[in-house]
């Protein structure tokens, strides 16, 4: 029988319900959740991210405000940027968006976030507190996203094989982090997989859980699913598809046909992952409020 789909849209609506009464409820004790999205140059994948992350922010109820810096700006010009964010007080939450052009550091425009308004969860006291499994830190929300998508489906982590494919910042080493930790929806245990594993199919036909997130589309073909397994494919990758209107169509990293065939319970490109990114980034926010509220 071909696999279930977890649906990414329908999970990531009925979060987005749950952030609007939430925001509700803190408007009414006076405090409004506010995200600032920077965003640096005019890369148009970027552009629609940030128009998406705002028209979120609208939707729930949030405060939220875009800055557009040009690409000829300087790293003490972001910086400076970043430190008046830091000092807003009608910001929680703050998210440079990346990629930056070439010029920019990340590293240093990351560390100059204030670790509390990290929403995003790539300062390192954020993700030092993920791998010691404190939970008043930010996780980075596309992990976090699959975490959830794992327990909204009913997904039993503890004692399962998971394996994931990909040892990215972004995506894969937090999610190890979040996988192998004690606690509910994880305690698994984690096998990572990268471009230097020798037998990626050995490891994956292992997994009662497959996380992938390599960035090559199609790239874990049906026979590298172990029946029965749930698999959650956070790949995103354009294709040529010359019937498709736009000449193009999206593909995760994970054959669909074939994985379906093989897995009990598997995300679908598009429709999968990728609503639950901007699902995280509102619930980080309101938490970010929150605290900041309790301080
Ligand atoms: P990345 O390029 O930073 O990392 C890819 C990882 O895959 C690397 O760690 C590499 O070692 C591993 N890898 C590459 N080839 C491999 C192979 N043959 N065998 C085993 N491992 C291999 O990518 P990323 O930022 O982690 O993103 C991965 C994918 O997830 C991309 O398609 C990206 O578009 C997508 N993504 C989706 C979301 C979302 O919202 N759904 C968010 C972030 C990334």
């Amino acid at each position: 029988m071909p696999a279930e789909l977890i649906d990414g849209n329908a999970i990531a609506r009925s979060i987005r319900e749950e952030i609007t009464a939430e925001v509700a409820t803190l408007v009414a004790r006076g405090i409004k959740p506010g995200l600032a999205v920077v965003l640096v140059g005019e890369d148009p994948a970027s552009e629609v991210y940030v128009r998406n992350k705002g028209r979120a922010c609208h939707e729930a109820g949030m405060h939220s405000v875009t800055i557009n810096m040009p690409a000829t700006t300087s790293q003490d010009e972001l910086l400076a940027q970043v430190k008046q964010l830091n000092e807003d007080k009608a910001i929680h939450g703050i998210l440079v968006q990346m990629p930056l052009p070439k010029h920019l550091d990340a590293d240093i425009v990351i560390r100059s976030i204030l670790p509390e308004k990290d929403v995003d969860g790539f300062h390192p006291v954020n993700v030092g507190k993920n791998l010691i499994g404190d939970r008043d830190g930010f996780v980075p929300c596309t992990p976090a996203g699959v975490q959830e998508m794992l327990a909204r489906s009913g997904t039993v982590t503890k004692g399962k094989e998971c394996v994931i494919v990909g040892r990215s910042n972004i995506v894969g080493k937090p999610m190890m982090a979040l996988m192998v930790q004690q606690g509910s929806n994880a305690n698994a245990t984690v096998t990572v997989c990268h471009s230097a594993t020798r037998d990626l199919k050995e490891h994956t036909l292992r997994a009662e859980i497959l996380i992938v997130a390599a960035g090559k589309p199609g790239m874990v073909t049906g026979d590298m699913v172990k029946e029965g397994a749930v698999v959650i494919d956070v790949g995103i990758n354009r294709i040529a598809d010359p019937t498709a209107k736009n000449g193009y169509r999206l593909v995760g990293d994970v054959d669909f046909e074939g994985g379906r065939a093989r897995a009990s319970k598997i995300t679908p490109v598009p429709g999968g992952v990728g609503p639950m990114t901007i699902a995280m980034l509102l619930k980080n926010t309101v938490r970010a409020a929150e605290q900041s509220a309790a301080r």
